[in-house]
């Protein structure tokens, strides 16, 4: 796996592989890999001649200076699990290599209402600094395709709106969302629960998978309500939302068939960690 530090460096190396005719597929993330990431890398090399990772935690998308500060960093450990996948290219850059400052990285693109709901109406500014990071990355890697986890499924609606603001040739490939054994999304955000809370937490998936089982009988809304108390009931958990949303314009619908699929997503704090999930249903 090659590793570069500058971008300069990794715009070279592409470059010579693209002009060999090397199609490339580009998985970026914030670093503290697990399984979900290395089913992106999976997906990547499936798809294209080359696959390119990038590890950079980006302060912009942080609307808690405690959830920066404390976000996991374990780079030694990525890039030996980096290579156990395949991964081709791994971009590892400095703050300074993302936000130069004689570049100027836009952060005002208006995604509309995709940003105005869910974990956007609870992060500040998150998905601002989200499009930021990606549109600066995108224009560095120029992939064919930007691979992304259906674990943030608003982050791919607004991604793919990001892609249609700016006329990019990129097309965005969704990977199903990689859990653990008893259906917790893996996160790299998991390592920080305690032990207690660690046992709590397969509750989240299996609330969104009642409303699957409750799909298309009795109402949208008694299903959202028996999900919200189940999580309630567990006690040491408090959601910011639980709701069941159009899959391309993320508002809440009141009908089972408002779509043909339906995507069912929650924020849940437990302790001090904030948990996000999600499935499309039926
Ligand atoms: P992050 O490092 O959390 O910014 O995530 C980087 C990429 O990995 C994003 O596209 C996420 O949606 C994806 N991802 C994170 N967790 C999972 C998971 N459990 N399954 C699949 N993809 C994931």
């Amino acid at each position: 796996m090659y590793i570069f530090k500058k971008v300069s460096d990794l715009q070279k190396h592409l470059d010579g592989l693209r002009e060999a005719g090397k199609t490339v597929a580009f998985a970026p993330t914030m670093g503290a890999l697990h399984n979900g990431h290395l089913s992106l890398i999976n997906k990547a090399n499936e798809i294209a001649d080359v696959s390119v990772s990038s590890i950079f935690v980006n302060p912009t998308q942080f609307d808690q200076k405690e959830d920066l500060d404390k976000y996991p960093r374990t780079v030694e450990k990525d890039i030996q699990m980096l290579i156990g996948s395949e991964c081709d290219v791994l971009l590892l850059p400095t703050p300074d290599e993302i936000y130069p400052s004689d570049v100027e990285v836009r952060n005002d693109f208006d995604f509309g209402v995709l940003d105005d709901v869910l974990e956007g109406a609870h992060r500040d500014g998150h998905f601002a600094g989200v499009g930021q990071v990606v549109n600066r990355l995108l224009e560095i890697v120029q992939p064919n395709w930007i691979v992304m986890g259906q674990k943030d499924y608003q982050q791919t609606a607004i991604i793919r709106r990001l892609l249609e603001l700016t006329e990019s040739k990129t097309k965005i490939v969704v990977s199903p969302t990689i859990r653990e054994e008893d259906g917790l999304a893996m996160s790299s955000r998991n390592v920080r629960l305690e032990p207690d809370e660690r046992k709590e937490a397969p509750t989240i998936h299996a609330s969104l998978e009642n409303v699957r089982a409750a799909y298309g009988s009795g109402e949208v809304e008694q299903a959202k309500k028996d999900a919200i108390a189940q999580i309630e009931a567990s006690g040491s958990m408090k959601i910011d939302y639980f709701d069941i949303v159009h899959p391309t314009t993320l508002k809440s619908v009141t009908k089972w068939d408002e779509a043909e699929q339906l995507v069912v997503c929650t924020a849940v704090h437990l302790g001090k960690v904030r948990l996000i999930d999600n499935i499309l249903i039926p």
